[in-house]
């Protein structure tokens, strides 16, 4: 690798200085550097060290699905830029009428999209949608939107009163008022619930939302929002039949339901969608990161024409949708989306993540069977995560020093690999994977290779 700087740690002593980064406690820049990260190609990145890694949680928060140092994706927003970077409010751009009308061929039932930029702008969009659907078709009623414990829908205070994960809500209350909170559906730790794991647990899982809505009254609830595999909550795909008695309840209390892909999202778990996967049909869907793979900054909130119809009134001058975002009028995202799009397909990425699924769960499990830190693995696609515990009869989380410690080891070795970290205060023991979509059997055999030997190194 060609390092750019002359001075690399110039470079780390300006970002010590000045540069606050996300999610982590600054004392420890203290007593060690930064880590900037300079350059990757596929699978890889290097550091301003010189030092190469396998990057096994695509860009630290599953986000680069096809890889780093894709030309063509580049050279496509260059051409657009040059073009048209920008417009915004009223007007339409080509490509964004161009990727509107290719994402939607991939979401059968589906047919709007609103752009804007993060993760949680494009949740704070489905939430607003709700509420001003409450107003105006439901005289006020079903104003309530329903989250889930352990799904994360962003940053913005409306998204964090959606929160489910404690550790990243503490101290930034009080939140807007109308976000009721239901329980999550971890089957390896359904003794939490109350609930037996086994065949009826899906159901069971789905029930408990059921009895919220019962005891919030039906007639309140707009809309309930979920993962549909939970990511920084703990990798948590939902269990046998809980989908089909989600939509059953929704459909029965006509309640709409948003589903966030902000993670599973354009290919993560092998198919376009993760919800995709449970044969239900959503009326709202937000995206994010692997819209454009982190070449340009682009989210989506995807309606049926059903939602969109109750916004066309014009007999009502406040019914239209009274939402803009600046930068939903920046024309890198869509080209960039588009490209990325034509990658996952041209390249058969979405076969190839569920091959490589495949052998990234048999590794985990045959780990899974040497280490008894490891209590379950589960995910879906290349979205992957390994929960730990200290003891496997009592499930005891195991603490996050080691966790740390496993990272920081597989850091040595040059593997990037996550964790559930900053989500739920003593709950965060879920090794996170999710590699890129372009990852071969030799990346995956070495993630766990890496995994293995910092498991055993730390116990
Ligand atoms: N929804 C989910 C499921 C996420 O994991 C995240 C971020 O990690 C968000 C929403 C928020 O996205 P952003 O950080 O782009 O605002």
């Amino acid at each position: 690798m060609n390092l750019p700087f002359n001075d690399p740690s110039a470079i780390v002593e300006a970002d010590r200085a000045h540069v606050w980064h996300h999610l982590i406690q600054h004392k420890s820049f203290e007593t060690v550097d930064p880590r900037i990260i300079v350059e990757g190609k596929g699978m890889r990145v290097w550091d301003i060290t010189g030092k190469e890694h396998i990057d096994a949680m695509s860009g630290g928060v599953w986000t680069v699905n096809v890889g780093y140092g894709r030309e063509r994706i580049a050279d496509a927003v260059r051409d657009q830029l040059v073009k048209l970077n920008f417009f915004a409010g009223a007007a339409g751009t080509i490509p964004g009428s161009q990727f509107a009308e290719r994402l939607i061929s991939k979401m059968p039932g589906l047919a709007r999209v609103y752009y804007a930029n993060s993760g949680s702008e494009a949740n704070e969009k489905g939430f607003k949608m709700v509420r001003q659907i409450a107003h105006k078709v439901h005289g006020g009623k079903k104003w309530k939107i329903l989250y889930r414990d352990r799904d994360y829908h962003g940053t913005t205070m409306g998204a964090l009163a959606a929160g489910g994960q404690d550790e990243r809500n503490a101290q930034y209350g009080p939140f807007a008022p109308g976000f009721v909170r239901v329980p999550h559906c971890i089957e390896y730790r359904a003794h939490e619930l109350g609930l037996e794991p086994g065949p009826g647990f899906g159901v069971a899982a789905a029930n408990l939302i059921e009895e919220v809505i019962l005891r919030e009254g039906p007639d309140t609830i707009g809309a309930l929002c979920l993962e549909p595999v939970t990511a920084g909550g703990g990798v948590v795909p939902p269990p046998e039949g809980y989908w089909d008695r989600v939509q059953e309840i929704c459909r029965q209390y006509e309640i709409l339901l948003h589903i966030d892909e902000v993670v599973c999202g354009v290919g993560r778990t092998g198919a376009w969608f993760g919800y995709q996967h449970y044969g239900i049909q959503p009326d709202i869907v937000t995206m994010a990161k692997g819209v454009a793979s982190g070449y340009a900054a682009i989210s989506c909130c995807v309606t049926t024409e059903a939602v969109f119809e109750q916004f066309k009134d014009d007999s009502d001058p406040m019914s239209y949708f009274r939402d803009i975002s600046t930068f939903g009028g920046c024309t890198a995202g869509p080209a960039a989306a588009l490209e990325n799009m034509a990658i996952i397909e041209e390249e058969n990425l979405l076969e190839n993540t569920i091959r490589m699924e495949e052998r990234l769960v048999d590794g985990l499990n045959r780990l899974a069977e040497r280490h008894d830190a490891i209590g379950q693995v589960r995910g879906k696609g290349l979205f992957q995560g390994a929960e730990l515990v200290k003891n496997r009869e009592s499930k005891e989380p195991l603490g996050e020093k080691e966790v740390g410690a496993i990272l920081a080891d597989c850091m040595a070795q040059g593997v990037i690999v996550g964790a559930t970290n900053r989500s739920v205060p003593g709950r965060n023991n879920t090794l996170c994977l999710s590699p890129a979509l372009i990852a071969t059997a030799d990346d995956i055999d070495q993630i766990v290779e890496a995994i293995d030997g910092a498991i055993g190194r730390m116990l």
